[in-house]
């Protein structure tokens, strides 16, 4: 054995997946043995498949497996540990300047396809408080001839989903800037259709959420204010003045929070056209159109 070799300690793969897990399930994570798999199969760079191929007592090097275990066990999102996140048909780079994509947030997209079914029309998309970039590019991935604007309060994240555009090659028809909300657009520039996953959880609520979001993911992408409505205050008042006439806008809402929204919609004479449940059947996508 030569002393490069000497340097990398090494443990059969059955007793980095036993350990793994236990560390895991001692720090309360749901599917400990399937997180500690994933890991060992992002720490060796292999696929699903060639870790199966492996036999279990075959020496693999334990580092940087147990350093992912231990964020995992500290609570760090899964996602900003292997760094990437599958969102809609895309595989995006995610970092702690952004939430992590949530599937919850594809029911933005599945209505967006519903209320405009032409995916060949050239729409003009603005994504406010784009993050990762998700909304804007699984859009534009539907609507090969559409481009977009998306816009984010921390420059880290508009430089994240610019690297998400390229990796997606869609930088071409997308373009991400750092601002609040529309306040650096060019004024009266109207969007065919305005998406948005905003901060949306009340202040006081804002302990109670798990520890992966609670501690590790933006608070900026999450603090909606004392009741949780601050940003659809602002979107909505600017949403007349965003789109075109007949434009839409998708916006994605929290647990209870349907009525605030119709009556922040009727406010700014914004037509309800349909609100969408998630998967667990919780209204989750506010469809809204701005009359001609
Ligand atoms: N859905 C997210 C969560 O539950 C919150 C996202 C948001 O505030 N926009 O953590």
């Amino acid at each position: 054995m030569n002393t490069a070799e000497k340097k990398v300690p090494c443990q059969p793969i059955a007793q980095l997946l036993r350990e793994g897990t236990q560390l895991l399930a001692q720090a309360g994570i749901e599917g400990p043995r399937r997180e500690a798999r994933l890991l060992l199969i992002h720490a060796l760079s292999l696929t699903p498949e060639q870790l199966l191929a492996r036999s279990p007592t075959e020496n693999v090097p334990s580092e940087p497996f147990f350093s992912y275990v231990n964020r995992r066990a500290a609570h760090e999102p899964f996602a900003y540990i292997t760094g990437s996140k599958g969102f809609w048909s895309l595989d995006l780079a995610v970092s702690p300047a952004s939430l992590v994509p949530r599937g919850d947030t594809e029911t933005l997209i599945t209505s967006l396809l519903e209320y405009r079914p032409d995916q060949t029309a050239a729409l003009n998309i603005l994504d406010l408080g784009t993050g990762t970039g998700c909304l804007l590019l699984a859009a534009l991935a539907e609507y090969p001839k559409a481009h977009g604007v998306g816009v984010d309060i921390n420059p880290q994240a508009a430089i994240l989903a610019h690297a998400n555009a390229q990796r997606c090659c869609m930088s071409d028809r997308a373009l991400f800037m750092a601002a609040e909300w529309d306040a650096a657009l060019v004024p009266d520039m109207r969007f065919d259709v305005v998406l948005s996953n905003p901060p949306y959880i009340p202040t006081s609520d804002l302990a109670d959420l798990m520890p992966e979001v609670r501690e590790h993911e933006p608070v900026r992408a999450l603090d909606g204010g004392d009741d949780g409505l601050n940003a659809y205050r602002y979107i909505c008042s600017r949403l007349p003045f965003l789109l075109v006439d007949g434009g839409l806008a998708v916006l994605e809402i929290g647990i209870g929070q349907e009525e605030a929204l119709r009556a922040l919609a009727s406010t700014n004479v914004l037509r309800v056209v349909d609100v969408k449940a998630d998967l667990a059947g919780i209204a989750r996508a506010v469809v809204l159109e701005k009359q001609a």
